[in-house]
């Protein structure tokens, strides 16, 4: 099986760089895709314990994907990364600099 951190730190490369190319209003139909990618991506990610505890989190109350916009799917995203950070106790990211870190580039 692959590297559980390796493998997260590539996921999340590509998890948040989607959300940063994501149209700012998308279609219906780029709605499901986004929808059906996360919802397919958490049958398959190959670290079966990750995936396990990332459905269960989906499953709850408020916490199924916000496709509406670039900002809505980059905010969710950075949420369910917060989850994942909180649980393994590293800190958490200030989602108002999502976008910076992953679309625009750091400042300095
Ligand atoms: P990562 O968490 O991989 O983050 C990479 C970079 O993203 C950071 O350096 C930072 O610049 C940026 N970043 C950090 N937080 C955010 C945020 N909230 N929003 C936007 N950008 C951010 N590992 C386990 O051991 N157990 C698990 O149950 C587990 N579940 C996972 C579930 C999923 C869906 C994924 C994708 C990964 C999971 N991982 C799990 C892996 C874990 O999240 C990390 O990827 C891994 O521990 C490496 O962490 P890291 O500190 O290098 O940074």
């Amino acid at each position: 099986p692959p590297d559980v951190e390796e493998l997260g730190r590539s996921t999340w490369t590509l998890l948040h760089s989607i959300a940063a190319q994501y149209p700012t209003t998308p279609s219906p139909t780029q709605q499901d895709h986004a929808r059906t990618f996360i919802s397919s991506f958490s049958q398959l990610y190959p670290c079966w314990s990750c995936a396990s505890e990332f459905r269960a989190w989906l499953s709850k109350d408020g916490n199924a994907p916000r496709v509406s916009s670039r900002s809505d799917f980059g905010r969710w995203l950075c949420e369910a990364h917060n989850e994942v950070n909180t649980k393994l106790g590293k800190k958490t990211f200030d989602c108002e600099r999502w976008e910076e870190r992953w679309r625009v580039g750091w400042k300095d």
